[in-house]
């Protein structure tokens, strides 16, 4: 009898999406080739080294890590042998203008003690938010992060009817910032959790409250820091993906899917044509169809959706030692409504925005020479309109540099020994993301990030869709979830 030769499948990305989805088909026994345009696997997960200090280029917060340890579990593997991480007392520091410094414990009441002790709300209202928070995730979770939301079936459980049912008390009809400062009033708690809409990029005055599902990932769930930093996740999944006899092309830009009779036959690659059985794509969905999809129209959907935010990140070698920061410190504006003005009107960064630090070397000495410190110093942009990129670039710094120097009572521009700069413009060009956003399209409309595009092609049998662009989002633990979801289709060849 003649052996069955395995199914093909090409994996346009080796973003995390796309090496999670590599691992998962080469389990169920299918012959898959990842084909990366970049150099490396990681796409926005990237790491780079200058004058003795590494820093981490992109995503920064690690939530959910059951969904790597899972992808360790069906392979077989001991996830610990091969990637570990630390469990964090503290999700974030917070310092406001006025001196006020709150401590994001992620134990749920102690946090509820420190910023009742801070702000004077009663601990048993901030207890009842994350409550909410918990109810949310909860009720929506095992259907939004699991299951494809394009397909009948999905929907047909009694779990799911019940959640319909609860759906006026999930924040749909309401925005994020009044249902916040109606729970809590005190403007810097609701400036706190408000900020949690930037975690997919949105604006907390527009986006509905649903997407106070996300303060439960840190507060309940936990939030953790890899040993070796973020990379390590794409670095350990590679290697993962490797043992799994998966084959990487790299430097390897895919030109065009080919597709014939409604089918996919095969992928253009470095004018090369390669046959294929399965396409599944981690690249953006908007260059899915405006650029590797010949003869397919842009759905007007995606061409009119607004993109999430993108980011100004300044790579700091610093010589010093601040004992008042840690791994996640924020530094907020004083008035958060007119910087997302700035960042959705004005389409520009306000003279007095949130900044973000990120400092590995707190909890990997190695990040960082001795006495010294590795800032990733990062602002929310607008994406990529072709603004004055350099000139806005040089007016934030500035703005940064006055205000950290107040705020921390040290002068910090000489202390900076080395930079390195990455803005809209990079990461669109680094990463092929549609206007340099970080979590593809926006989630600001009601039902926005419910509706994103489905991981599978209604039209083109055979092509599959996974990544922060599509169902369900933005960020490592959704761009994971895909992975998962798009798996489901595939049966073990
Ligand atoms: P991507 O990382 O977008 O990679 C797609 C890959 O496809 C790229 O490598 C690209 O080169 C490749 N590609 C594109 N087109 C082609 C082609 N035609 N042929 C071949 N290859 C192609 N998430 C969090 O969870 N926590 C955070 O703290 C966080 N902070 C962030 C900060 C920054 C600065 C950035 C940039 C992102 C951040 N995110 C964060 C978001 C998170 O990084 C992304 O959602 C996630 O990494 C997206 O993964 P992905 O699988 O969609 O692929």
């Amino acid at each position: 009898m003649p052996i069955k030769s395995a199914k093909k499948v090409a994996v346009i990305g080796a973003g995390v999406a796309g090496l999670a989805t590599s691992i998962r088909l080469a389990v169920k026994g299918y012959d898959v080739s990842v084909f990366e345009a970049n150099e490396k696997a990681g796409g926005k997960l990237s790491q780079m080294t200058a004058h003795g200090f590494r820093f981490d280029m992109g995503p920064s917060l690690f939530t959910l890590p059951q969904l790597v340890d899972e992808l360790f579990e069906i392979s077989n593997q001991k996830p610990r042998d091969f990637f570990n991480y630390l469990t964090l007392d503290e999700s974030c520091r917070y310092f406001y203008q006025d001196g006020t410094f709150i401590v994001g414990y992620t134990d749920r009441d102690r946090f509820a003690k420190e910023a009742s002790e801070k702000t004077n709300v009663d601990k048993k209202k901030v207890v009842r938010f994350l409550k909410k928070s918990q109810f949310i995730y909860q009720s929506t979770a095992f259907l939004f992060l699991e299951k494809s939301l394009h397909l009948i079936r999905s929907y047909l459980s009694i779990k799911v009817l019940i959640s319909f049912f609860k759906l006026p008390f999930l924040g749909l009809f309401t925005t994020m910032h009044k249902a916040n400062k109606g729970q809590l009033s005190n403007p810097k708690l609701v400036q706190l959790f408000d900020r949690y809409a930037t975690y997919n990029g949105s604006n907390p005055y527009r986006v509905p409250a649903i997407l106070n599902i996300i303060p439960h990932l840190e507060f309940d769930k936990g939030a953790y820091f890899p040993q070796k930093g973020m990379y390590a996740i794409a670095d350990s999944l590679y290697n993962l993906a490797l043992s799994q006899g998966v084959t990487f092309h790299f430097e390897s830009k895919v030109q065009e899917i080919s597709v014939v009779d409604k089918a996919v036959d095969g992928i253009i690659v470095n004018n090369d044509f390669v046959e294929t059985d399965y396409v599944v794509c981690n690249t953006d969905i908007y260059f899915v169809y405006s650029n590797l999809l010949k003869g397919v129209l842009l759905p007007k959907k995606i061409k009119q959706e607004e993109r999430s935010t993108s980011a100004l990140i300044f790579y700091w070698g610093i010589k010093a030692v601040f004992p008042q920061l840690d791994l996640h410190n924020i530094f907020f504006a004083e008035d958060y409504e007119k910087e997302f003005q700035a960042l959705s009107d004005g389409h520009t960064i306000d003279n007095d925005p949130t900044i973000y630090i990120n400092i590995t070397s707190k909890k990997n000495p190695s990040d960082a020479p001795a006495n010294c410190e590795n800032w990733f110093v990062m602002v929310n942009t607008p994406s990529n309109n072709g603004q004055n990129w350099d000139d806005i670039i040089q007016q934030t710094k500035r703005h940064i540099l006055t205000k950290l120097s107040r705020l921390l009572k040290t002068d910090i521009a000489p202390l900076i020994v080395c930079e390195n700069i990455l803005d809209p413009r990079g990461i669109e060009s680094k990463t092929a993301s549609f206007k340099g956003s970080l979590y593809g399209a926006s989630s600001n409309k009601k039902m926005a990030a419910f509706f994103r595009h489905a991981n599978f092609s209604k039209d083109i049998s055979g092509l599959y869709f996974c990544g922060g662009s599509v169902h369900p989002g933005g960020g490592i633990p959704l761009a994971l979830s895909s992975a998962k979801i798009v798996d489901g289709f595939f049966k073990y060849n």
